[in-house]
């Protein structure tokens, strides 16, 4: 396998700021795999796919074009960068990807994607199931009021209504959602590197990943 470095962790965590960090540092190429599960929500609330219908699910997968372009990311020719950072498609991205057709249509994708190595891939399943065989996994953890609080300052800019105390709600719900679910739960394991950022800035945490790479 060539170099691919797998991040998972919770949301809000910070594994995209860090990834992306990460691999302009290392000069590899980044995925944001919860980009691609947001990516299925918003074509899912376009196409009105009733989540029970699993032929209509596998057919949306299978026909979904998913481009990233720097930091744009488009589906099916439109821009929805912005438009997936919501918290309403956060949330049916998240009952999405509980779904095991979404989950083994979006397999094959994100393998695809890394398949030249040099790159740095985030979310909750890389390193157990899109990359098991990666030998660089890192598990990236903070405090749910923490995680909460960097998400609310994400999304107040977009939506006023928003409150810190309906995000830790929100976060909570997402938790037991992407770790208990039967497909690829959110889950750590021995060979990841675990860090915890409550308290490291964000230097600190691409040092310490840096520092434990094994090349
Ligand atoms: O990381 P982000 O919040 O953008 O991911 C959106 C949702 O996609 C998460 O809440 C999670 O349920 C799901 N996801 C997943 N597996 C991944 C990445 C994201 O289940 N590898």
């Amino acid at each position: 396998m060539k170099n691919v470095i797998t991040i998972d962790g919770p949301s809000g965590a910070g594994k995209g700021t860090i990834a992306r960090l990460l691999a302009k540092k290392l000069g590899y190429k980044y995925l944001d795999t919860g980009a691609l599960y947001r990516a299925v929500a918003w074509k899912v609330r376009e196409e009105r796919t009733d989540l029970s219908n699993e032929s209509a699910l596998k057919r949306l997968i299978e026909n979904i074009k998913i481009t990233f372009n720097g930091d744009r990311i488009t589906a099916d020719g439109v821009d929805i960068t912005s438009e997936i950072r919501t918290a309403e498609i956060g949330e049916l991205s998240s009952q999405v990807s509980a779904l095991p057709s979404v989950r083994a249509g979006l397999f094959g994708i994100q393998r695809n994607m890394c398949l030249q190595g040099d790159v740095v891939i985030e979310g909750r399943d890389t390193g157990t199931t899109i990359f098991p065989e990666s030998e660089n996994k890192f598990y990236l953890d903070a405090s749910v009021e923490e995680r909460a609080r960097r998400r609310y300052e994400e999304l107040k800019m977009k939506d006023a209504a928003i409150t810190l105390a309906a995000t830790i709600e929100d976060i909570k719900k997402r938790d037991t959602r992407d770790s208990t679910r039967q497909t690829s739960p959110l889950t750590r394991t021995d060979d990841m590197v675990y860090i915890d950022s409550t308290n490291l800035s964000i230097e600190d945490v691409v040092e310490k990943i840096t520092g434990s790479l094994k090349r």
